[in-house]
């Protein structure tokens, strides 16, 4: 009987024992499995946090840059080399120095073929690429990195559509390039010759950087990047229209203020028509209504209104 009760004892402290064995592991895997929600909870916090302290960051070095006094030396050139700086309201031309700012900062300019880069051909070209930004949120053109200057016309190797509609390989001779990958390339000469002529109706800088806008936003291929859902269809049905009577106007011979370069793609209607908005805009506006108003309120611009201190366009 004595046997028996110590058997028992030794059983029930031995589940006791287990029992108590059973309660620490559990006890454990609770910890550890607090331990790893906490982990993952923190890893989210930081992986939110980053990104939003890097935009925070970065905007407001922006706002520091756009706000620093532009320097009258750099007026001069403006005013001298950027015949469309002339003509802006003096409100606009304040953002616009503001941009220049930022660009400058932001992006890489890089001579090629021997080219020189100076302030001049900075300057030039900044004007003119934030030309399309103005009066409206920025974003600088977030996939460019470098802007590429060649003194003239340059060969470029690839597949190229000839505006009879034929596509021909191989070397192409070209003033001005964008790419998708971070680079814009362009030939100084033109880049001068189009920016100091008022009304020159060409322009290979707003038509390179039309390009920029485009491929970002997608919206030659669709990319509804207006206000409203109708004011997107209007534009897209009025470029449908365009694009089609510059068509047949190149067929008959016929010139017009978009450049009949535009019949190759609607991406090169969009740039050619965005060249004619700032470059002949109150022609634009006369003989193609429809698509300067939609033009209008894509870029919140308004360029037939613009006037230079002796009223001239
Ligand atoms: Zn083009």
């Amino acid at each position: 009987m004595q046997r028996q009760n110590a058997a028992r004892r030794q059983a029930k402290s031995f589940i006791t024992k287990t029992s108590v064995m059973r309660h620490e592991v559990n006890e454990r895997k609770t910890m550890l499995l607090a331990i790893l929600i906490g982990i993952i909870v923190v890893a989210l916090l930081l992986a939110a946090a980053v990104p939003m302290a890097y935009f925070r960051w970065k905007q407001q070095r922006r706002r520091q840059w756009f706000q620093t006094p532009f320097p009258p030396e750099w007026t001069t050139i403006l005013e001298q080399d950027v015949a469309l700086y002339r003509v802006l309201p003096p409100d606009l031309q304040r953002e616009l120095q503001g941009h220049i700012q930022v660009f400058l900062q932001e992006k890489e300019f890089e001579g090629c073929a021997g080219f020189e880069v100076t302030l001049q051909v900075k300057l030039v070209l900044a004007a003119l690429a934030c030309l399309l930004l103005l009066n409206k949120p920025q974003e600088y053109y977030p996939t460019l990195r470098s802007v590429l200057i060649y003194p003239g016309a340059f060969l470029v190797n690839g597949r190229w559509r000839e505006n009879s509609g034929v596509y021909e390989d191989g070397m192409d001779v070209h003033l001005g390039e964008s790419w998708q990958h971070g680079a814009v390339a362009l030939a100084w000469d033109q880049v001068l010759h189009d920016s100091r002529r008022p009304r020159s109706r060409q322009n290979v800088v707003i038509h390179e950087f039309a390009h920029q806008i485009d491929q970002h936003k997608g919206f030659s291929e669709g990319a509804a990047v207006f206000a409203s859902a109708d004011q997107a269809e209007r534009f897209a049905r009025a470029v449908r229209r365009e694009f089609e009577h510059l068509r047949h106007e190149v067929d008959d011979g016929i010139d017009d203020v978009i450049d009949e370069y535009g019949v190759v793609s609607p991406m090169e209607f969009f740039a050619v028509a965005t060249e004619a908005f700032f470059t002949m805009p109150e022609e634009l506006r006369r003989f193609h209504a429809e698509l300067y108003n939609c033009l209008v309120n894509f870029y919140r611009l308004d360029p037939a209104s613009w006037r230079d201190a002796n009223g001239n366009q």
